[in-house]
C-alpha cells in the first residue's frame, strides 16, 4: 500500500495560474483535476486526463474556470477520506453558481460508496469506480448531452493495461514517469481496504508495460517509478512467464533510460533475485520502500502480514550486506486494536534497529468492511497521537543524521528541474538513494545526471555544488 503519510499535506485547493497546455488551447473545455492519495491515483488521473485531451479539454488550475472537475479519490486511510469529503463540500457552492459545471468522483470513494455517494452529495454528476477510469470520457460525453446523474462501478476495466501515451495532458514529458505494472492486491491484510476497492491482484503483461516505457523515454523520461501494491508479487497469474526480478532486467535493457525506482514492496516477498537486482544493475536506484507496520510478533500476526519481525530483519541484513549503500524507507501504523505499551516499545526497537532514511507513520483507523474493524481492543485516540509522536520524534533524529552522514559525498543526481523551494537559479534532483539535492546549475541540466558534492543537509533535502562533468 503506497500512500501519504499522515503529517503531510494532501492536495488542497488551488488557485495556481494555468498550466502552459491550457494557454495553446483556444477551444474545448477546461478540466480542473483533483487527486488524492498516492502514485498511483495520480497514474489513474494521468490516463484520465489523456482520456479528455482527446475529446478537447484542456487542463486549468483555476477551479471557478472549469467545465469539469474531476476528483481521484481516496479512502485508505480515513484521513484521505475526510479530505476528499471536505474539498466535495466546498464544492456545493460552486455548483450552485455554476450549475453547468459537472463534477467527477472516481477512485477507492467512489467505489466504496457508489450510489450513496450521489444521495449524500447532490451537486455530483458522475460516479465511477476504481475499475471505470478508461469510461470517464465516455460517460462525461453523455453527461453533457443529458443531464442525468450516474454511478458507473463496473467489476473489470477491459482497458486498464493499455499503455499510456507519454503527453498525459503536460507540456513536456516529465524526467521521473510513473508507470503502473499492477493493480489491486491479494494479500488481505486484516487493516486494509484495498483488496475490496481495488480488487484482486493482476499484472500487467511485460511487452505492455515495456511499450509505455519506451514511449516515456522516446518522450525525454529518463527515470521510470514502477508501481503497484506489492510489486514484489508481479507476474502471478499472467500467461508469460516473468517475474518482478526479470522485468526489471528487461526494463534495464531499454536505451536512454537512467533510472528505474518501484514502489511498494512487501517484506513476504521480497525474493533473493531481487535482492541480487539490487546489487547488480546500474539503474536500479539504491532505495528500498519496505513496510514493516509494526515491531510486535503478536501484532504482526493480527495484521495478517505473513512475517515476523525477525524475519523482516533478516531480510535487511540480506540487503546491506548485498547493497551496503542501499537507503531504506517503510510504513509504520501506531494502535492497531489490541496494541500494548510493551508492543509499541517493539516497534520503536525495530526501528532504532534498523535507523531508516525516512519513515512514513500513521495512526490506526477502522476501515469499513475490514476484519480489524471488527477486533476488539480498540486503543484510545489520545494515546495513539502520543505514540505516533514519539515514534515520529525518534524518526526525525534518525532520519537528520542519516542526512547530514551525506556531507561531504559526492552523488551521481538525476536533474528533475529548477528547484521548487528556491526562487534563485537553483536546480533540483534526487541521488540514487532518492535523497533531494538541490544545486546551483542551469535549466540545460534538466533530465541529465551530474555530479554534485553534498555541502550541507536538512530534513527533507540537501544542498550540493556541481562538479565539473569529467
Ligand atoms: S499488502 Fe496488505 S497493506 Fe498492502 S495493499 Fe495489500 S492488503 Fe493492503
Amino acid at each position: 500500500m503506497c500512500v501519504k503519510p499522515e503529517n503531510s499535506h494532501l492536495s488542497r485547493i488551488q488557485e495556481a495560474p494555468d498550466p502552459p497546455l491550457n494557454r495553446r488551447c483556444s477551444s474545448g473545455f477546461q478540466v480542473y483535476v483533483q487527486t488524492f492519495g498516492c502514485q498511483m491515483n495520480e497514474y489513474d488521473s494521468r490516463r484520465v486526463i489523456v482520456s479528455l485531451a482527446s475529446r478537447g479539454a484542456c487542463l486549468t488550475n483555476r477551479l471557478h474556470r472549469a467545465d469539469v472537475i474531476f476528483l481521484n479519490t481516496c479512502c485508505v486511510r480515513e484521513k484521505a477520506e475526510q479530505k476528499a469529503f471536505s474539498f466535495l463540500g466546498r464544492l456545493r457552492h460552486l455548483k450552485m453558481r455554476n450549475p453547468a459545471v459537472k463534477i467527477i468522483v472516481a477512485g477507492c470513494l467512489a467505489q466504496q460508496m457508489g450510489d450513496l455517494l450521489l444521495t449524500r452529495f447532490e451537486h455530483v454528476d458522475l460516479v465511477v469506480g476504481t475499475q471505470g477510469f478508461s469510461t470517464v470520457g465516455r460517460l462525461l460525453d453523455e453527461l453533457r448531452h443529458s443531464p442525468v446523474k450516474i454511478a458507473h462501478l463496473p467489476e473489470s476495466d477491459p482497458e486498464w493495461d493499455i499503455p499510456c501515451p507519454p503527453s498525459g495532458g503536460t507540456p513536456e514529458c516529465p524526467v521521473s514517469a510513473s508507470v503502473t505494472i499492477m493493480q489491486g492486491c491479494d494479500n488481505f491484510c486484516t487493516y486494509c481496504i484495498v483488496p475490496y476497492v481495488r480488487g484482486r491482484e493482476k499484472s500487467r503483461p511485460s511487452r505492455l508495460i515495456l511499450e509505455e516505457i519506451q514511449g516515456l523515454v522516446d518522450s525525454g523520461t529518463r527515470e521510470v517509478v514502477l508501481l503497484g501494491q506489492n510489486v514484489n508479487s508481479y507476474g502471478r497469474g499472467l500467461d508469460e512467464q516473468t517475474d518482478f526480478a526479470q522485468l526489471l532486467r528487461r526494463i534495464h535493457a531499454i536505451p536512454g533510460l537512467l533510472r528505474i525506482r518501484f514502489t511498494t514492496s512487501h517484506p513476504k516477498d521480497l525474493t533473493d533475485a531481487l535482492i541480487r537486482s539490487l546489487a547488480q544493475l546500474p539503474k536500479l536506484a539504491k532505495h528500498l520502500h519496505l513496510p514493516f507496520q509494526a515491531g510486535s510478533d503478536k501484532v504482526l500476526e493480527r495484521m495478517g502480514r505473513g512475517y515476523t519481525a525477525g524475519e523482516y530483519l533478516e531480510k535487511i541484513q540480506n540487503l546491506r550486506e548485498a547493497c551496503p549503500d542501499i537507503a531504506l524507507s517503510a510504513d509504520v501504523m501506531v494502535g492497531f486494536p489490541g496494541e500494548t505499551d510493551e508492543d509499541f516499545q517493539a516497534t520503536l526497537r525495530l526501528m532504532e534497529t534498523v535507523r531508516f532514511d525516512t519513515l512514513f507513520s500513521f495512526r490506526y483507523s477502522d476501515r469499513p468492511g475490514t476484519k480489524s474493524s471488527q477486533f476488539p481492543g480498540k486503543v484510545d485516540e489520545d494515546v495513539k497521537a502520543k505514540r505516533l509522536r514519539e515514534l515520529q520524534a525518534v524518526q526525525e533524529l534518525i532520519t537528520l543524521e542519516k542526512q547530514r552522514a551525506e556531507q561531504g559525498k559526492v552523488r551521481e543526481v538525476l536533474v528533475e528541474g529548477p528547484s521548487k523551494a528556491a526562487s534563485n537559479g537553483q536546480m533540483s534532483g534526487r541521488t540514487m538513494q532518492n535523497r533531494i539535492v538541490n544545486f546551483q546549475g542551469s535549466a540545460g541540466l534538466r533530465g541529465k545526471t551530474v555530479h554534485v558534492r553534498i555541502v550541507s543537509a536538512f530534513s527533507h533535502s540537501l544542498r550540493g555544488e556541481l562538479l565539473p562533468s569529467q
